[in-house]
This record gives C-alpha cells, sequence and structure tokens, in this order.
C-alpha cells in the first residue's frame, strides 16, 4: 500500500525529565561539551499560552531546549501564595512535549536550597519599585533562583515574558551587571480573547471575578486612548485608570504607575513612551498587568 499525503511530525526522543541540579549540570556540560546551544525558559508550572508562546520562542534559538519547573519559594513573601500556588505537573508534562521541548528540569525546593544555604543576588534600585514596594523579598528571590538556574542548566540564551516588565529588567541589569555570558530575550504578553492577560493565578478567579480582573487590561488600554485624545498628564492618566478598577467593588490597587520604562522611576507626564504597569486585587487574587504607552507624535515620528 502506498500511503501519501501528510506528514506528521515525529519527535526524535521522547522529553527528559530531570529532577536532580546534579544530573541537570552534567547534562548541561555534555551537551557544551558536543557544541550544542542551550536555550532555558524559567516557570512556575500551571502552564499556559502565555509559557508556550515563550517555549516557541525560545525553540528556534537553539538546540536544545529546557523548561524549568520549580515553584521557588524564596520570592513569596509571608502571608503570600506559596503554598496554595497552582500545580499540575502532568498536564505541565504534555504541554512540553507538544511544543519540543528537551528537558524538563523539575527539581525540589530541598535540593535547590540546600542546609545552610546563605548567599543572594539583590539589585539596589531596580526592586524599590511597583511589585517590589509591596513583595520586599520578592525580587531578591527571584534574582537568586535565576542565577541558579543559569548555574544548574548553562543556557546561551534564557527568554522571559513581559507579562512580568520589572522581573524581566532585574533579570536584564543583573545579567549585565554580573558579566553573566547569556543572551536575555522578552516575549510579548499573551491575552485571552476578552485581554485578560493570561497568568497561573487566572485559575484562583471565579467566574463573578472575572469582569473585575478585566479592569486591569481595560484601564491600560483607556490610558493609551486618553494620551491619543491629548492627556499626557500622568496623575490624570492614573486617576482614571483608577476609577475604573475600583468601579468593581472587588477590586483593590496595590499600585497603578506610569514610568520610566528603563529607569521605572516615576514621570509626570508621557511626552516619549512610557511604562504603565499596574498590581490589583481581585478578591484574594493578587494580578499584574503592564502596556507601553506611546504618545501620538512619538509613535509617528
Ligand atoms: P511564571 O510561571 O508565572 O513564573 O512565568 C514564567 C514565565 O512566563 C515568565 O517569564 C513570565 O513573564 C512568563 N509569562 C507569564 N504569563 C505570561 C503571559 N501572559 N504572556 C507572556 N509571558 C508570560
Amino acid at each position: 500500500m502506498i500511503v501519501t499525503g501528510v506528514i506528521f511530525p515525529v519527535r526524535e526522543a521522547p522529553i527528559d525529565i530531570i529532577a536532580l541540579k546534579s544530573d541537570m549540570q552534567a547534562r548541561a556540560n555534555s551537551l557544551r561539551h558536543q557544541g550544542k546551544t542551550i536555550a532555558l525558559v524559567p516557570t512556575m508550572g500551571y502552564l499556559h499560552e502565555g509559557h508556550l508562546s515563550l517555549m516557541r520562542l525560545a525553540r528556534d534559538m537553539a538546540d536544545i531546549l529546557v523548561v524549568s519547573l520549580f515553584v521557588n519559594p524564596t520570592q513569596f513573601g509571608p502571608g503570600e501564595d506559596l503554598a496554595a500556588y497552582p500545580r499540575n505537573f502532568d498536564h505541565d508534562r504534555e504541554l512540553c512535549m507538544g511544543e519540543g521541548v528537551d528537558i524538563l528540569f523539575h527539581p525540589e525546593a530541598g535540593n535547590i536550597y540546600e542546609p545552610g544555604f546563605q548567599t543572594f543576588i539583590s539589585l539596589e534600585k531596580l526592586p524599590v519599585y511597583l511589585c517590589g514596594a509591596s513583595r520586599p523579598v520578592h525580587f531578591r528571590g527571584v534574582a537568586t533562583i535565576v542565577t541558579k538556574l543559569f548555574n544548574i542548566v548553562k543556557p546561551h540564551v534564557a527568554v522571559f515574558g513581559q507579562k512580568d516588565y520589572q522581573q524581566l529588567m532585574v533579570i536584564r541589569r543583573m545579567v549585565q551587571d554580573m558579566d553573566m555570558d547569556i543572551r536575555i530575550v522578552g516575549g510579548p504578553i499573551v491575552r485571552e480573547a476578552d485581554g485578560l492577560a493570561m497568568s497561573s493565578r487566572n485559575a484562583y478567579l471565579n467566574s463573578s471575578q472575572r469582569p473585575a480582573a478585566l479592569s486591569l487590561s481595560r484601564s491600560l488600554q483607556q490610558a493609551q486612548a486618553l494620551l491619543e485624545s491629548g492627556q499626557t498628564d500622568v496623575a490624570a492618566l492614573i486617576a482614571s485608570a483608577s476609577h475604573l478598577i475600583l468601579s468593581f467593588p472587588e477590586t483593590a490597587i496595590d499600585y497603578v504607575a506610569i514610568c520610566d520604562p528603563d529607569t521605572l522611576e516615576n514621570i509626570k507626564a508621557v511626552t516619549l513612551p512610557a511604562l504603565m504597569a499596574l498590581a490589583v486585587r481581585v478578591g484574594k487574587t493578587r494580578l499584574i498587568d503592564n502596556t507601553m504607552l506611546v504618545p501620538p507624535q512619538s509613535a509617528t515620528s
């Protein structure tokens, strides 16, 4: 019988699940010795399209694609959702296989942070702003785990989402300051059809909280529209956004900020592209979102 037509892509090897950092390091050393390049996408799991978009970006950037799946305890403060953070390893593994991931690095916290651990990476300025103001240990935990993942996975390139804009800035700065020989790539925010930025934490929302959650992306869109109609005053733009968000009784604002996209320092007027970022609690769920506000004259110039 002659079969013609569709050729299905076949994975040459099943995904490798590596649990121990010593095994991951040994594999990374061997791959590098063979002249292979490595791309890393760090995640905390409970994967969604946002994560998968980063894997697709990374897949084309190196020979070997490693995804790490680790809910990092040091980036959660006391009273935050470390224990409740959603997990579904089997589903995550299936999704990774579908994206052609070569290695899923899935360590236990006790293997990453061994007894006696006491070394942290912290930045002086970037963590002061935005999320860092209400999550004082968060970026120290992020910078520390990302450094450890870089030392364990030994990637040539690592891909992070612009959804966590401040995190991306912290990592870029750290890599530059510490002379880490790793290319950092940022991937755009992936949204649901209604505009809600995808997040593992969206799983916490019930259906009645969903309209309130949409106020984040709506307020960003509204700010861009106001800017285009001539409103450049940051206080006025923030007031309009806050008004929209607080029109939903389930919401509480952590921050609404418009700032310099490089330093994250507050600005008074939007005359150049500026970062608008916000963090809002919807019920008990803390959501973040951001966009680059672009004044009309700088979009055309
Ligand atoms: P997390 O598992 O939440 O730590 O996220 C892992 C990576 O996925 C980070 O680099 C995030 O910025 C990125 N990410 C999370 N949500 C999105 C999204 N909606 N669009 C693009 N990237 C995302």
